[in-house]
């Protein structure tokens, strides 16, 4: 059996049939707050909620496993997972960050490095010159989201941490994941230090929870992020948790058919007299084709496409689709 098949079958594995009080085989959604201490200074596994808490951990070993990781942290939503990352970061530290990354990130990294919690440039982290321009501005943390949205650009992951830790070993490489999911990209096997998840989007895939993660590949590192969610208390709900489990149960079959639906649709608006440009990875003329098929597993369900005719043909198009709810978010 091939590593993926191995890993999506431990997905859905997951925390079953290990319910040690009444042998449930689905792990129970664990809501208490506090766990009672066994007397004076006996102190049971589980104690504190924001601390640790085993539904939480369920979901916490599955993407671990799902990323190769040392370890997880899971939070409150892809947000929080990014900001408890720029926790790692000094005053004095440098953070590198693509120009096109998703709005709400772009917006948090400058609102911080404004507050003067560290020192940010955005990049253009796409051209075949980008790893060593990226190195050589001695970077603390180059934060890659790929593809990026809108228009799924390819950062190469494992040239750029190459470069980075080659001219400093301690820096650190975040890659945002949530537009791919560890199904089809594992940026610490290309070379990343740290992955960051919206598992609101196909982690979870319902719809129904905001919620995030960070994964980290050494033990270190993890104990830092530990530290400041606990601190911060950013730490994703029971409920939330056992949901988001639920859902990445199937996560392995809703991305695969999602993908073939996207190879189609992409396909098929190339084709298209009313359409102008097409943006999927998994079309040859795409930019980032050669990279996508050598870091990813397969070329992703995240589309993008413009019309002839500017945004009223937009607007027009809008209100005749049929299947597609008009609302924010993906996966
Ligand atoms: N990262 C990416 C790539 C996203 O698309 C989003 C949300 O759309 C986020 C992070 C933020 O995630 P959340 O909405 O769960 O806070």
């Amino acid at each position: 059996m091939s590593t993926k098949n191995r890993k999506s079958t431990k997905l859905v594995q997951s925390g079953i049939a290990q319910d040690e009080a009444y042998a449930a085989v689905i792990p129970p959604l664990y809501l208490s707050s506090t766990h009672k201490m066994r007397g004076f200074n006996k102190f049971p596994e589980y104690q504190y909620s924001r601390v640790r808490n085993p539904t939480r951990d369920v979901l916490v070993e599955a993407l671990t496993n799902l990323e190769n990781g040392h370890n997880a942290t899971v939070t409150a939503s892809g947000m929080a997972a990014i900001a408890l990352t720029l926790h790692l970061l000094n005053t004095d530290d440098l953070l590198i960050a693509p120009y096109d990354c998703y709005g709400r990130a772009y917006r948090l990294m400058c609102a911080l490095s404004e507050k003067g919690h560290f020192k940010l440039e955005f990049v253009d982290q796409y051209g075949p010159d980008a790893a060593q321009m990226i190195a050589d501005k001695n970077p603390r943390m180059v934060f890659i989201e790929t593809p990026s949205n809108p228009v799924m650009r390819i950062a190469d992951i494992n040239t750029i941490a190459e470069a980075v830790h080659n001219k400093n070993p301690g820096s650190l490489i975040v890659c945002d994941n949530t537009f791919l999911s560890p199904i089809l990209q594992r940026p610490l096997e290309l070379g990343a230090d740290i992955v960051t998840h919206s598992t609101t989007k196909f982690l979870n895939g319902h719809s129904d929870v905001v919620g995030g993660a960070v994964i980290a590949k050494d033990k270190a590192v993890w104990e830092e992020l530990d530290f400041w969610a606990n601190s911060l208390g950013v730490i994703g709900a029971p409920f939330d948790s056992y949901m988001t489990m639920r859902g990445m149960r199937t996560l392995a079959l809703r991305v695969r058919h999602a993908q073939d639906n996207a190879q189609q649709i992409a396909e098929m608006l190339t084709q298209h007299n009313a359409i102008e440009n097409v943006y999927y990875p998994g079309l040859s003329n795409h930019d980032g084709h050669d990279i996508a098929k050598k870091q990813q597993d397969g070329f992703g369900a995240m589309l993008s496409f413009t019309l002839k005719g500017g945004p009223e043909k937009s607007k027009i198009f809008i209100d005749e689709l049929e299947i597609f709810v008009l609302a924010q978010s993906l996966g």
